[in-house]
């Protein structure tokens, strides 16, 4: 596929990377047919956002259609036209049952690499009982 990529500050690159590939059974495959640019790009562009590397794809509000979906995926299928909110939330952690997605326990694949800027992951009322989708 190809990509927008940050390459530094005010160097953006278009790139060929490999096709993404499913993680978590609830995973969903978009093909993305349009996106846009937000207030956030203009952060990550400026070099304001400390962990961004070399070669991080850019893009986080776009509509595509549906290519592939895990075996735990029930409200879409292939096919499905779709618009893509810019957080990703599982659905099932204490946050998300509580209408707080933006906060999901589980809605970045790695999380760590944002710990030293805000505060440790996995530190919500429900880290006894979350489910780690992995
Ligand atoms: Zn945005
Ligand atoms: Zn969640």
């Amino acid at each position: 596929m190809k990509a927008l990529t940050w390459q530094g500050t005010d160097d953006l690159s278009v790139e060929q990377l490999p096709d993404p590939a499913m993680r978590n059974e609830q995973d969903a495959i978009v093909k993305v047919s349009r996106t846009v640019t937000c207030g956030s790009d203009l952060h990550l562009l400026g070099g304001y956002i400390p962990f961004m590397r070399a070669g991080d794809v850019l893009g986080h509000e776009f509509i595509g259609e549906v290519v592939e979906t895990g075996p735990r995926v029930k409200r879409h299928k292939v096919g499905d036209r779709v618009v893509v909110c810019s957080f990703i939330s599982c659905g099932h952690c204490w946050y998300c049952k509580e209408g707080l997605f933006s906060l999901c326990d589980n809605g970045n694949t790695n999380p760590g690499i944002t710990e030293h800027l805000w505060a440790p992951t996995g530190s919500s009322p429900s880290t006894a009982s979350s489910t780690a989708w992995k």
